[in-house]
């Protein structure tokens, strides 16, 4: 199979492991966040998107959970 994101062959999941990476750190950073600011998933991404730091790796894999 191969990642959904660009397409890299892999064995197992549904991303590369550079996308993977990616993907654990914006879980980590909810679990992080999400007491603190009181946000669901899907506007803890939303709010991440817009955040100008946000690296490009982050923002495809946002731009996939959310479309
Ligand atoms: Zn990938």
């Amino acid at each position: 199979m191969t990642c959904r994101l660009c397409g890299r062959e892999i064995d197992e999941g549904a991303y590369c492991p550079r996308h993977g990476v990616a993907y654990t750190n914006l879980e980590e950073g909810y679990q992080k966040w999400r007491h603190a600011l009181g946000l669901s998933w899907v506007q803890y991404l939303e709010r991440l998107d817009k955040v100008a730091g946000t690296g490009k790796l982050v923002k495809e894999i946002i731009a996939d959970i959310l479309g």
